[in-house]
């Protein structure tokens, strides 16, 4: 092809994939795919100036504005911004201009929504528009109107005409996640990320819908005076708080190359915040030098964007395939084209359930947003429906398990598909790994690779099977992959497991709905002969436990297959129950901690202590938090612990309150 034809498919393209994101909310391609194609169009306009056109997308700002809105033409145009991938390109960007910048640097972070401009006519909310082209923008008013954090009457601006306020609009990830959950049950599209959700509900013609989304707005410029009043990007941060706007969190500093460290902050810290960020974007920190600076066709000259690595991309989905769970549930699995998202490879999503796939539209074949926040699992959002070849597949739900071949059955209540067949090698095996885990019985040496081999031997029928292993040490040592130093160690961690705590043991039987937690729960209340004969008016006298639950207990218990398994299990064991008097004495009973940041070891040990004192650990902090445990680099727990006036303590503080505690008693 030639250069000139290659370069104007890539404008076309692009082009389309604007209209789609801007103009529609539906992109069909992943923001790093834009950006890299916009970065090899830049390229060749760069290397070939007159292949350059008009209408290519380096010269526009947006896209066209969406039908059924009343256009507003800016005032002061509304710029994009130029990117950096890498510090040195924003080095490179403050380096290129003809002073040097005396007055340091703002660095705040870059929110994904979109942005707005709300005009003030004497301190009275007036209007609001989206960027749209950067000259002319939809018109927002009634809309942007229901947004939280926009203040419709200023008494400081009163007596000034006309005022503009600059920022973000955009959708927490609660709200996101509550909104597409929503959309799931009701089977409307997904919106791909919070961005074109907020920018889906902001433009809306009914506001009434917008004011359901709970959209939020962080303000970061101010335009229309005559004279700023303030001189700094920093003083404007308090200038708009102090107006009753919300400002995007932000860093000081004197020297460009200090950015490094807030970009390496920033990355540890991105998962834990209630909102998404693409970016941060730096400006000169002066107004005047800001001026001084100026601005290019569609970016202005004082401030870019460093772009922080996409937790979203687009991959295919390459098959479906249906894995059976210890509790019989069988699971759709999402087999993905490989994709690296934030540094890990994903391969793999579940799906759930044949309901959840139907909800979103998927198919086999589809090209998929997948999205991988912070440490949570990846998810397949939604297709990109533009991608499809007519070649997709619609996937169907197995009438057999994939595993023993038995007919499924359909679990009502959970919309799940489950194999009946207790004896399922899915089922045993995923029983016998779960009661071996860390949580349960904690015996080394028993993953999944070990439980499915010494299954499909024939030596681990169940858990009880455990305790009889060392009857068949002698060939085990002879298998391929074993070896006698494994096998013994193998055997000393299960003789080392007959003594376990009552909890541990009622968590590692796996019974439906108790887990760890409730586990404690029961452990401090019964004996384990008390438990299999408890009738389900005893069970839930129990705080914590309810009807489902009992029924489960009462289930587990009842069921011969169940007892059998445990009568020779309880043979082999020795149960160690919590002692009566450290029911009364527990010295951190009532106090509920959250644990945070790096400490000197992993945070299961202090929650593992804190809930053998008595206490309870919570993920997030509110006011019922008693104690924040910060370790290093807490994220922003600390700023809501600061907020609600929680106490935070560090690792020997915490040290300290239990040696104290340990003494009152
Ligand atoms: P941009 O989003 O990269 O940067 C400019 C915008 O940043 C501003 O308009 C403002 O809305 C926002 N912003 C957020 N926080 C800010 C702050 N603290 N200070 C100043 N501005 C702040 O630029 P753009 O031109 O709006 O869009 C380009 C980006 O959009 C691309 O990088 C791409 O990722 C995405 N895009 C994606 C597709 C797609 O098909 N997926 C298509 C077009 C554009």
């Amino acid at each position: 092809m030639m250069l000139k034809e290659k370069y104007l498919e890539l404008v076309n393209l692009l082009n389309k994939a604007a209209t789609a994101y801007y103009r529609d909310d539906s992109p069909f391609m992943s923001d790093e795919e834009y950006d890299r194609l916009y970065r090899e169009l830049l390229q060749m306009e760069s290397s070939d100036h007159l292949l350059k056109v008009p209408h290519s997308p380096t010269m526009r700002v947006g896209a066209d504005i969406r039908e059924g809105f009343k256009k507003v033409a800016h005032s002061e145009k509304m710029m994009s911004l130029d990117d950096a991938f890498e510090v040195g390109e924003v080095e490179a960007f403050f380096n290129r201009l003809d002073f040097a910048p005396a007055g340091g640097f703002v660095v705040e972070h870059k929110i994904d929504g979109l942005a707005v401009n709300i005009i003030y006519d004497h301190g009275r909310y007036l209007k609001a528009a989206t960027r749209g082209d950067g000259e002319t923008g939809e018109d927002v008013t009634e809309n942007v109107a229901t947004v939280k954090d926009i203040p419709l009457e200023i008494p400081e601006f009163s007596d000034l005409g006309m005022v503009e306020i600059r920022g973000e609009v955009y959708l927490p990830l609660k709200s996101f996640n509550e909104l597409n959950e929503i959309r799931q049950k009701t089977g409307e599209k997904l919106f791909a990320n919070p961005r074109n959700a907020a920018a889906g509900s902001l433009r809306q013609l009914d506001p009434k819908i917008t004011a359901s989304r709970g959209l939020r707005f962080f303000a970061y410029a101010i335009t229309g005076l005559s004279a700023l009043p303030v001189e700094r990007q920093e003083r404007l941060h308090s200038f708009l708080r102090a107006l009753g706007f919300k400002t995007p969190q932000f860093e000081k500093i004197a020297k460009i190359e200090d950015v490094e460290t807030i970009v390496s902050n920033i990355m540890n810290l991105r998962s834990s915040l209630p909102y998404d960020i693409d970016g941060l974007v730096v400006k000169l920190n002066s107004f005047e030098e800001q001026k001084r600076a100026g601005f290019l066709t569609k970016t202005p000259k004082w401030a870019i964007a460093y772009k922080l690595p996409a937790i979203e991309k687009t991959t295919k989905i390459n098959e479906i395939t249906w894995q059976v769970g210890r509790t019989g549930v069988v699971t759709p699995v999402a087999e993905l084209e490989p994709v690296e998202i934030g540094g890990v490879v994903v391969k793999r999503a579940t799906l759930h359930n044949i309901d959840e796939i139907r909800r979103k539209g998927l198919m086999v074949g589809d090209t998929v947003f997948v999205r991988r926040a912070g440490d949570v699992i990846p998810e397949v959002i939604a297709p990109v429906e533009q991608m499809r070849t007519g070649d997709e597949m619609t996937v169907l739900a197995p009438y057999n398990c994939p595993v023993c071949d038995s007919g499924l059955v359909k679990d009502e209540e959970k919309i799940a598909l489950k194999c009946p067949n207790i004896s399922c090698p899915a089922k045993v095996t995923g029983s016998i790994e779960h009661f071996a885990s860390r949580k349960g019985l904690d015996i080394d040496g028993l993953g999944e690779k070990q439980v499915e081999f010494l299954h499909e031997k024939g030596w681990l029928n169940s858990v009880a099977d455990i305790y009889r292993l060392k009857d068949h040490v002698m060939f085990l040592s002879a298998e391929r992959g074993w070896g006698e130093k494994s096998v013994s160690k193998l055997i000393e961690a299960i003789e080392k497991s007959r003594t376990v705590k009552f909890q541990n043991l009622l968590y590692a039987l796996g019974i439906d709905n108790v887990g760890e937690f409730l586990a404690g729960e029961l452990a401090k209340n019964f004996t384990i002969d008390e438990l299999m004969k408890a009738d389900p008016g005893m069970l839930t006298a129990i705080e914590g436990i309810g009807a489902t639950v009992a029924r489960s207990i009462n289930d587990f218990f009842s069921n011969p297959q169940n007892r059998a398994v445990l009568d020779r299990l309880l043979k082999e064991l020795t149960i160690t129950y919590p002692e009566k008097s450290d029911l009364t004495t527990k010295i951190l009973s009532g106090k509920t901690f959250v644990i945070t940041g790096e400490l000197s070891q992993p945070r299961e040990i202090f929650a593992e202590k804190i809930k053998d004192l008595g206490g309870k650990v919570s993920s997030s902090v509110s006011k019922k938090t008693d104690f924040v445990l910060a370790g290093e680099n807490a994220g922003s727990k600390l700023s809501k612990a600061a907020e609600l006036s929680v106490k935070v303590i560090n690792e020997e503080e915490f040290r300290q309150l239990v040696l104290k505690k340990e003494n009152e008693q």
